[in-house]
Protein backbone atom coordinates (compact mmCIF):
# COMPACT_ATOMS: atom_id res chain seq x y z
CA UNK A 1 0.00 0.00 0.00
CA UNK A 2 1.46 3.33 -1.18
CA UNK A 3 0.66 6.23 1.09
CA UNK A 4 0.61 9.81 0.33
CA UNK A 5 3.92 10.20 1.08
CA UNK A 6 5.33 7.55 -1.55
CA UNK A 7 3.01 9.01 -3.80
CA UNK A 8 4.96 12.52 -3.28
CA UNK A 9 7.98 10.73 -3.67
CA UNK A 10 6.94 9.16 -7.13
CA UNK A 11 5.60 12.43 -8.25
CA UNK A 12 8.53 13.86 -8.27
CA UNK A 13 10.80 11.47 -9.81
CA UNK A 14 8.50 11.45 -12.80
CA UNK A 15 8.74 15.59 -13.59
CA UNK A 16 11.99 16.43 -12.01
CA UNK A 17 12.20 19.14 -14.98
CA UNK A 18 8.27 20.58 -14.67
CA UNK A 19 8.72 23.83 -13.44
CA UNK A 20 5.56 26.17 -13.55
CA UNK A 21 6.38 29.70 -14.16
CA UNK A 22 5.87 30.81 -10.79
CA UNK A 23 7.76 27.72 -9.29
CA UNK A 24 10.87 28.33 -7.97
CA UNK A 25 14.15 26.63 -7.69
CA UNK A 26 15.50 28.79 -5.52
CA UNK A 27 14.12 28.47 -2.52
CA UNK A 28 13.04 31.30 -0.33
CA UNK A 29 14.54 31.77 2.92
CA UNK A 30 11.39 33.94 4.18
CA UNK A 31 7.94 34.96 3.53
CA UNK A 32 5.12 36.52 5.12
CA UNK A 33 2.44 33.78 4.93
CA UNK A 34 3.78 29.85 4.20
CA UNK A 35 1.03 27.81 3.36
CA UNK A 36 2.09 23.87 4.01
CA UNK A 37 0.08 22.04 1.00
CA UNK A 38 -1.33 22.81 -2.49
CA UNK A 39 -4.35 21.09 -2.03
CA UNK A 40 -8.12 22.67 -2.73
CA UNK A 41 -7.16 24.45 0.92
CA UNK A 42 -4.16 25.70 1.01
CA UNK A 43 -4.39 27.18 -2.71
CA UNK A 44 -7.46 28.63 -2.16
CA UNK A 45 -6.56 30.34 0.33
CA UNK A 46 -3.12 31.50 -1.44
CA UNK A 47 -5.11 33.38 -4.00
CA UNK A 48 -7.83 34.93 -1.87
CA UNK A 49 -4.37 36.26 -0.30
CA UNK A 50 -2.90 37.07 -3.53
CA UNK A 51 -6.36 39.17 -4.68
CA UNK A 52 -5.98 40.84 -1.36
CA UNK A 53 -2.73 42.27 -2.13
CA UNK A 54 -0.35 40.13 -0.33
CA UNK A 55 2.30 39.30 -2.79
CA UNK A 56 4.79 37.29 -0.52
CA UNK A 57 2.98 34.22 -0.19
CA UNK A 58 4.86 30.63 -0.52
CA UNK A 59 3.21 26.98 -0.87
CA UNK A 60 5.11 24.29 -0.15
CA UNK A 61 3.66 20.86 -2.30
CA UNK A 62 5.45 18.20 -3.14
CA UNK A 63 2.78 17.00 -5.81
CA UNK A 64 3.17 17.63 -9.87
CA UNK A 65 -0.45 16.45 -9.99
CA UNK A 66 -3.40 18.33 -8.50
CA UNK A 67 -6.16 16.18 -7.44
CA UNK A 68 -10.08 16.75 -7.10
CA UNK A 69 -11.15 14.27 -5.09
CA UNK A 70 -14.65 15.60 -4.55
CA UNK A 71 -15.31 13.85 -7.98
CA UNK A 72 -14.11 10.33 -6.77
CA UNK A 73 -17.45 9.96 -5.92
CA UNK A 74 -18.95 9.71 -9.23
CA UNK A 75 -15.88 8.09 -10.80
CA UNK A 76 -16.51 5.09 -7.72
CA UNK A 77 -20.23 5.69 -9.82
CA UNK A 78 -19.33 5.48 -13.26
CA UNK A 79 -20.29 8.68 -13.60
CA UNK A 80 -16.73 10.90 -14.48
CA UNK A 81 -13.36 9.38 -15.50
CA UNK A 82 -10.29 9.38 -13.30
CA UNK A 83 -8.48 11.74 -16.04
CA UNK A 84 -10.96 14.44 -15.01
CA UNK A 85 -10.51 15.01 -11.50
CA UNK A 86 -6.56 15.54 -11.64
CA UNK A 87 -4.82 18.19 -13.88
CA UNK A 88 -1.17 19.32 -13.59
CA UNK A 89 -0.85 21.38 -10.21
CA UNK A 90 1.33 24.33 -12.14
CA UNK A 91 -2.33 25.23 -13.17
CA UNK A 92 -4.39 24.78 -9.98
CA UNK A 93 -0.98 26.87 -8.65
CA UNK A 94 -2.31 30.73 -7.93
CA UNK A 95 0.39 32.45 -10.43
CA UNK A 96 0.74 35.15 -7.56
CA UNK A 97 2.06 32.80 -5.03
CA UNK A 98 5.72 30.75 -5.27
CA UNK A 99 5.12 27.08 -5.35
CA UNK A 100 8.04 25.43 -3.59
CA UNK A 101 8.01 21.69 -4.80
CA UNK A 102 9.09 19.99 -1.57
CA UNK A 103 7.34 18.28 1.45
CA UNK A 104 8.06 19.63 4.88
CA UNK A 105 9.31 17.75 7.65
CA UNK A 106 9.51 19.71 10.72
CA UNK A 107 8.02 22.85 11.73
CA UNK A 108 9.57 24.74 14.41
CA UNK A 109 6.92 27.16 15.65
CA UNK A 110 8.99 28.75 18.08
CA UNK A 111 11.76 30.04 15.47
CA UNK A 112 8.87 30.35 12.90
CA UNK A 113 10.53 28.03 10.55
CA UNK A 114 9.71 24.86 8.43
CA UNK A 115 12.32 22.35 7.72
CA UNK A 116 12.28 20.96 3.91
CA UNK A 117 12.78 17.40 2.77
CA UNK A 118 15.30 18.87 0.34
CA UNK A 119 17.15 19.56 3.39
CA UNK A 120 16.84 23.73 2.85
CA UNK A 121 14.26 25.79 5.71
CA UNK A 122 11.74 28.92 5.56
CA UNK A 123 10.88 31.06 7.95
CA UNK A 124 7.58 32.51 8.15
CA UNK A 125 5.31 35.37 9.86
CA UNK A 126 2.03 33.47 9.46
CA UNK A 127 1.90 29.32 8.54
CA UNK A 128 -0.83 28.37 7.12
CA UNK A 129 -1.12 24.42 7.84
CA UNK A 130 -3.21 22.68 4.99
CA UNK A 131 -1.58 19.34 4.46
CA UNK A 132 -4.86 17.65 4.79
CA UNK A 133 -5.65 14.21 6.28
CA UNK A 134 -3.89 10.67 5.50
CA UNK A 135 -5.65 7.22 5.91
CA UNK A 136 -4.95 5.70 9.35
CA UNK A 137 -4.69 1.92 8.10
CA UNK A 138 -3.47 0.92 11.96
CA UNK A 139 -6.77 2.00 13.06
CA UNK A 140 -8.91 -0.96 11.67
CA UNK A 141 -7.18 -4.22 12.11
CA UNK A 142 -6.18 -6.14 8.06
CA UNK A 143 -7.68 -2.67 6.33
CA UNK A 144 -4.89 -1.92 4.18
CA UNK A 145 -4.35 -5.62 3.35
CA UNK A 146 -7.86 -5.79 2.05
CA UNK A 147 -7.63 -3.26 -0.07
CA UNK A 148 -5.55 -5.00 -2.51
CA UNK A 149 -8.71 -7.52 -2.56
CA UNK A 150 -10.11 -8.23 -5.70
CA UNK A 151 -13.63 -7.40 -3.78
CA UNK A 152 -12.80 -4.11 -1.93
CA UNK A 153 -12.04 -0.63 -2.68
CA UNK A 154 -12.39 2.68 -1.09
CA UNK A 155 -12.68 6.38 -3.11
CA UNK A 156 -10.74 7.85 -0.63
CA UNK A 157 -7.43 6.63 -2.44
CA UNK A 158 -7.66 8.38 -5.75
CA UNK A 159 -5.91 5.67 -7.38
CA UNK A 160 -8.24 2.97 -6.41
CA UNK A 161 -11.61 5.08 -7.40
CA UNK A 162 -11.60 3.00 -10.82
CA UNK A 163 -11.65 -0.12 -8.90
CA UNK A 164 -14.90 0.92 -7.20
CA UNK A 165 -16.92 1.42 -10.10
CA UNK A 166 -15.38 -2.54 -11.75
CA UNK A 167 -16.74 -3.23 -8.39
CA UNK A 168 -19.83 -1.88 -8.28
CA UNK A 169 -20.51 -2.47 -12.40
CA UNK A 170 -19.89 -5.86 -11.76
CA UNK A 171 -22.06 -7.23 -8.76
CA UNK A 172 -25.17 -8.79 -9.12
CA UNK A 173 -25.93 -10.46 -6.24
CA UNK A 174 -24.27 -11.10 -2.59
CA UNK A 175 -23.61 -8.75 0.24
CA UNK A 176 -22.19 -5.47 -0.62
CA UNK A 177 -20.75 -3.43 2.78
CA UNK A 178 -20.87 0.42 3.32
CA UNK A 179 -18.81 1.81 5.74
CA UNK A 180 -18.39 5.36 7.34
CA UNK A 181 -15.65 5.31 10.75
CA UNK A 182 -15.81 6.78 14.05
CA UNK A 183 -13.12 8.97 13.59
CA UNK A 184 -12.51 11.72 10.99
CA UNK A 185 -12.49 11.84 7.66
CA UNK A 186 -12.71 13.76 4.39
CA UNK A 187 -15.85 14.70 3.96
CA UNK A 188 -17.48 12.47 5.46
CA UNK A 189 -20.85 12.17 3.11
CA UNK A 190 -19.13 10.38 0.15
CA UNK A 191 -19.14 7.19 2.18
CA UNK A 192 -22.81 7.44 1.51
CA UNK A 193 -22.71 9.27 -1.88
CA UNK A 194 -21.51 6.68 -3.39
CA UNK A 195 -23.57 3.90 -1.81
CA UNK A 196 -26.61 6.01 -2.83
CA UNK A 197 -25.10 6.08 -6.63
CA UNK A 198 -24.57 2.50 -6.35
CA UNK A 199 -28.09 1.58 -5.41
CA UNK A 200 -29.31 3.51 -8.33
CA UNK A 201 -27.58 1.81 -10.47
CA UNK A 202 -28.67 -2.07 -9.28
CA UNK A 203 -32.12 -1.00 -9.13
CA UNK A 204 -31.98 0.63 -12.61
CA UNK A 205 -30.37 -2.98 -14.19
CA UNK A 206 -32.90 -4.92 -11.75
CA UNK A 207 -30.30 -6.61 -9.38
CA UNK A 208 -30.93 -4.29 -6.62
CA UNK A 209 -33.66 -7.22 -4.92
CA UNK A 210 -30.73 -9.86 -5.08
CA UNK A 211 -27.86 -7.63 -3.14
CA UNK A 212 -28.00 -7.02 0.64
CA UNK A 213 -26.66 -3.63 1.27
CA UNK A 214 -25.27 -2.83 4.63
CA UNK A 215 -24.57 0.27 5.83
CA UNK A 216 -23.03 1.23 8.91
CA UNK A 217 -22.48 4.73 10.78
CA UNK A 218 -21.18 5.16 13.96
CA UNK A 219 -23.79 7.56 14.75
CA UNK A 220 -27.29 7.39 16.11
CA UNK A 221 -28.94 8.07 12.98
CA UNK A 222 -28.00 7.72 9.09
CA UNK A 223 -26.20 10.99 9.02
CA UNK A 224 -26.29 12.72 12.65
CA UNK A 225 -27.71 15.80 11.15
CA UNK A 226 -31.35 16.50 11.41
CA UNK A 227 -33.13 17.40 8.19
CA UNK A 228 -30.73 15.27 6.03
CA UNK A 229 -31.44 11.99 8.48
CA UNK A 230 -34.65 12.18 7.10
CA UNK A 231 -34.09 12.64 3.50
CA UNK A 232 -31.46 10.25 3.78
CA UNK A 233 -34.09 7.74 5.18
CA UNK A 234 -36.35 8.20 2.87
CA UNK A 235 -33.69 7.24 0.42
CA UNK A 236 -32.52 3.61 2.67
CA UNK A 237 -36.31 2.42 2.65
CA UNK A 238 -36.53 3.32 -0.89
CA UNK A 239 -33.53 1.08 -1.70
CA UNK A 240 -33.72 -1.45 1.15
CA UNK A 241 -30.30 -0.70 3.12
CA UNK A 242 -29.44 -2.29 6.11
CA UNK A 243 -28.87 0.30 7.88
CA UNK A 244 -26.71 -0.30 11.02
CA UNK A 245 -26.22 2.78 13.59
CA UNK A 246 -24.04 3.01 16.66
CA UNK A 247 -21.61 0.33 14.37
CA UNK A 248 -17.68 0.22 13.97
CA UNK A 249 -15.47 -1.42 12.12
CA UNK A 250 -12.87 -3.10 13.89
CA UNK A 251 -11.15 -5.22 11.50
CA UNK A 252 -11.08 -6.74 7.86
CA UNK A 253 -10.28 -10.28 7.55
CA UNK A 254 -8.63 -10.80 3.26
CA UNK A 255 -9.17 -14.06 3.56
CA UNK A 256 -12.39 -14.82 4.55
CA UNK A 257 -13.89 -11.56 3.23
CA UNK A 258 -15.32 -10.71 6.70
CA UNK A 259 -15.73 -7.60 8.40
CA UNK A 260 -15.84 -7.82 12.58
CA UNK A 261 -18.66 -5.20 13.09
CA UNK A 262 -18.62 -3.84 16.86
CA UNK A 263 -22.28 -2.55 18.07
CA UNK A 264 -23.44 -1.92 21.66
CA UNK A 265 -19.77 -3.36 23.06
CA UNK A 266 -20.90 -6.76 20.88
CA UNK A 267 -19.06 -8.23 17.86
CA UNK A 268 -20.77 -9.68 15.12
CA UNK A 269 -18.53 -11.02 12.02
CA UNK A 270 -19.93 -10.22 8.88
CA UNK A 271 -19.15 -11.50 5.19
CA UNK A 272 -19.61 -9.53 1.94
CA UNK A 273 -18.77 -9.94 -1.57
CA UNK A 274 -18.24 -5.81 -1.78
CA UNK A 275 -16.74 -3.72 0.55
CA UNK A 276 -16.15 0.14 0.33
CA UNK A 277 -14.47 1.00 3.21
CA UNK A 278 -14.08 4.67 4.51
CA UNK A 279 -11.31 4.72 6.59
CA UNK A 280 -10.63 6.87 9.27
CA UNK A 281 -7.86 9.53 8.99
CA UNK A 282 -5.16 10.91 10.84
CA UNK A 283 -2.61 14.21 11.02
CA UNK A 284 0.35 13.67 9.30
CA UNK A 285 3.26 11.98 11.29
CA UNK A 286 5.42 15.57 11.02
CA UNK A 287 2.30 17.60 12.36
CA UNK A 288 1.86 15.21 15.64
CA UNK A 289 5.28 15.92 15.85
CA UNK A 290 5.82 19.73 15.37
CA UNK A 291 3.80 20.55 18.78
CA UNK A 292 1.38 21.75 17.52
CA UNK A 293 -1.29 19.07 17.75
CA UNK A 294 -2.48 17.41 20.70
CA UNK A 295 -4.19 13.86 21.65
CA UNK A 296 -7.72 15.32 21.91
CA UNK A 297 -7.12 16.80 18.65
CA UNK A 298 -5.68 13.20 17.33
CA UNK A 299 -3.28 14.57 16.50
CA UNK A 300 -4.46 17.57 13.77
CA UNK A 301 -3.71 21.59 14.97
CA UNK A 302 -5.20 22.52 18.06
CA UNK A 303 -7.95 25.06 17.74
CA UNK A 304 -8.34 27.60 19.64
CA UNK A 305 -11.39 26.17 21.95
CA UNK A 306 -14.66 27.48 21.33
CA UNK A 307 -16.11 30.89 23.30
CA UNK A 308 -19.08 30.98 25.63
CA UNK A 309 -22.21 29.72 23.02
CA UNK A 310 -21.27 28.11 19.88
CA UNK A 311 -21.26 30.42 17.14
CA UNK A 312 -22.93 30.02 14.07
CA UNK A 313 -21.70 27.99 11.22
CA UNK A 314 -19.64 30.26 8.82
CA UNK A 315 -18.00 31.76 11.72
CA UNK A 316 -17.57 28.29 13.45
CA UNK A 317 -16.37 27.38 10.66
CA UNK A 318 -13.80 30.71 10.39
CA UNK A 319 -12.29 30.08 13.24
CA UNK A 320 -9.26 27.91 12.30
CA UNK A 321 -6.57 29.89 14.44
CA UNK A 322 -4.14 27.66 16.45
CA UNK A 323 -4.85 27.29 19.70
CA UNK A 324 -1.25 28.07 21.44
CA UNK A 325 0.69 29.63 17.72
CA UNK A 326 -0.90 32.93 16.83
CA UNK A 327 0.45 32.87 13.37
CA UNK A 328 -0.79 29.24 13.07
CA UNK A 329 -3.70 28.72 11.02
CA UNK A 330 -5.08 25.39 10.15
CA UNK A 331 -7.28 24.50 7.07
CA UNK A 332 -10.05 22.10 7.17
CA UNK A 333 -8.20 19.45 6.25
CA UNK A 334 -5.38 19.61 8.48
CA UNK A 335 -7.40 20.80 11.41
CA UNK A 336 -9.49 18.51 13.13
CA UNK A 337 -13.03 17.12 11.67
CA UNK A 338 -15.65 15.24 13.84
CA UNK A 339 -16.96 12.38 11.98
CA UNK A 340 -20.13 13.12 13.72
CA UNK A 341 -20.73 15.85 11.25
CA UNK A 342 -20.96 18.51 14.10
CA UNK A 343 -17.76 19.75 11.72
CA UNK A 344 -16.87 18.12 8.38
CA UNK A 345 -13.75 18.63 7.15
CA UNK A 346 -15.31 18.98 3.36
CA UNK A 347 -14.11 21.37 0.51
CA UNK A 348 -17.66 23.10 0.53
CA UNK A 349 -17.11 23.53 4.23
CA UNK A 350 -13.54 25.47 3.56
CA UNK A 351 -14.92 27.46 1.35
CA UNK A 352 -16.19 29.99 4.28
CA UNK A 353 -13.42 28.75 6.70
CA UNK A 354 -11.00 29.92 4.20
CA UNK A 355 -12.75 33.55 3.21
CA UNK A 356 -13.11 34.13 6.99
CA UNK A 357 -9.08 32.80 7.69
CA UNK A 358 -7.97 35.63 4.73
CA UNK A 359 -8.79 38.68 6.12
CA UNK A 360 -6.96 37.89 9.62
CA UNK A 361 -4.18 36.70 7.57
CA UNK A 362 -4.08 39.95 5.24
CA UNK A 363 -4.06 42.38 8.00
CA UNK A 364 -1.45 41.30 11.07
CA UNK A 365 1.16 43.23 10.59
CA UNK A 366 4.78 41.38 9.99
CA UNK A 367 6.18 40.73 13.92
CA UNK A 368 2.87 42.11 15.68
CA UNK A 369 -0.11 40.49 16.24
CA UNK A 370 -3.62 42.40 17.24
CA UNK A 371 -5.29 40.67 20.44
CA UNK A 372 -7.70 38.33 20.19
CA UNK A 373 -10.60 38.38 22.53
CA UNK A 374 -8.89 40.72 24.74
CA UNK A 375 -5.96 39.17 25.05
CA UNK A 376 -2.43 40.25 25.19
CA UNK A 377 -0.62 41.15 21.92
CA UNK A 378 1.64 38.66 20.90
CA UNK A 379 4.40 37.98 18.57
CA UNK A 380 3.62 36.24 15.33
CA UNK A 381 4.53 32.82 15.12
CA UNK A 382 5.95 32.96 18.74
CA UNK A 383 4.51 31.15 21.27
CA UNK A 384 1.23 32.07 22.27
CA UNK A 385 -0.08 30.07 25.07
CA UNK A 386 -0.95 33.48 27.41
CA UNK A 387 -3.87 34.13 24.90
CA UNK A 388 -6.63 32.61 26.78
C1 LIG B 1 -14.00 10.57 -2.08
C2 LIG B 1 -14.05 11.97 -1.59
C3 LIG B 1 -15.15 12.73 -1.91
C4 LIG B 1 -15.25 14.04 -1.44
N1 LIG B 1 -16.37 14.76 -1.77
C5 LIG B 1 -16.48 16.04 -1.34
C6 LIG B 1 -17.61 16.82 -1.69
O1 LIG B 1 -18.49 16.36 -2.39
N2 LIG B 1 -17.68 18.07 -1.22
C7 LIG B 1 -16.71 18.60 -0.44
O2 LIG B 1 -16.84 19.74 -0.03
N3 LIG B 1 -15.61 17.89 -0.11
C8 LIG B 1 -15.46 16.64 -0.54
N4 LIG B 1 -14.35 15.89 -0.22
C9 LIG B 1 -13.37 16.47 0.70
C10 LIG B 1 -12.37 17.35 -0.02
O3 LIG B 1 -11.83 16.71 -1.14
C11 LIG B 1 -11.27 17.63 0.96
O4 LIG B 1 -11.83 18.23 2.09
C12 LIG B 1 -10.24 18.55 0.37
O5 LIG B 1 -9.63 17.95 -0.73
C13 LIG B 1 -9.21 18.81 1.40
O6 LIG B 1 -8.39 19.83 0.91
P1 LIG B 1 -7.05 20.14 1.62
O7 LIG B 1 -6.34 21.12 0.76
O8 LIG B 1 -7.24 20.48 3.04
O9 LIG B 1 -6.31 18.74 1.67
P2 LIG B 1 -5.79 17.88 0.46
O10 LIG B 1 -6.66 17.98 -0.73
O11 LIG B 1 -5.54 16.53 1.05
O12 LIG B 1 -4.42 18.56 0.10
C14 LIG B 1 -3.35 18.50 0.97
C15 LIG B 1 -2.11 18.82 0.17
O13 LIG B 1 -1.02 18.86 1.07
C16 LIG B 1 0.09 18.26 0.44
N5 LIG B 1 1.01 17.77 1.45
C17 LIG B 1 0.90 16.64 2.18
N6 LIG B 1 1.97 16.49 2.94
C18 LIG B 1 2.76 17.56 2.72
C19 LIG B 1 4.01 17.98 3.23
N7 LIG B 1 4.67 17.23 4.11
N8 LIG B 1 4.53 19.13 2.78
C20 LIG B 1 3.86 19.89 1.88
N9 LIG B 1 2.68 19.55 1.35
C21 LIG B 1 2.15 18.38 1.78
C22 LIG B 1 -0.53 17.14 -0.39
O14 LIG B 1 0.34 16.75 -1.45
C23 LIG B 1 -1.80 17.76 -0.88
O15 LIG B 1 -1.67 18.38 -2.14
C24 LIG B 1 -14.21 14.60 -0.67
C25 LIG B 1 -13.08 13.83 -0.36
C26 LIG B 1 -13.00 12.53 -0.83
C27 LIG B 1 -11.78 11.71 -0.50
Amino acid sequence: MSDNMAQHETDMAQHPTDMAQHETEHVPTHARVLVVGGGNGGISLAARLNRQGVDDVVIVEPRVEHQYRPLLSYVGAGLASIEAARRPQREAMPSGSTWVRDAVERIDPHASTVALRSGATIGYDQLVLAAGSRPDWAAIDGSAEVMLAENASTNYLFDLAPKTWRLIDGMRAGTALFTMPDATCPCAGAAQKVLYMACDLWRSRGVLDDIRVVLTVPTDTVFGVPGVDEELMRKVAEYGIELRTNTTVRALDRETNTATLEADGRTEDLPYDLLHLTPPHAAPAWVKQSGLSSEQAAGFGRRRPRHAATPPLPERLGDRRHRGHAGVELRRGAAQGDARRGEEPAGGARREGTAAAVPRLHRQPVHRQPAHHGVRRVRSGRDADAEF
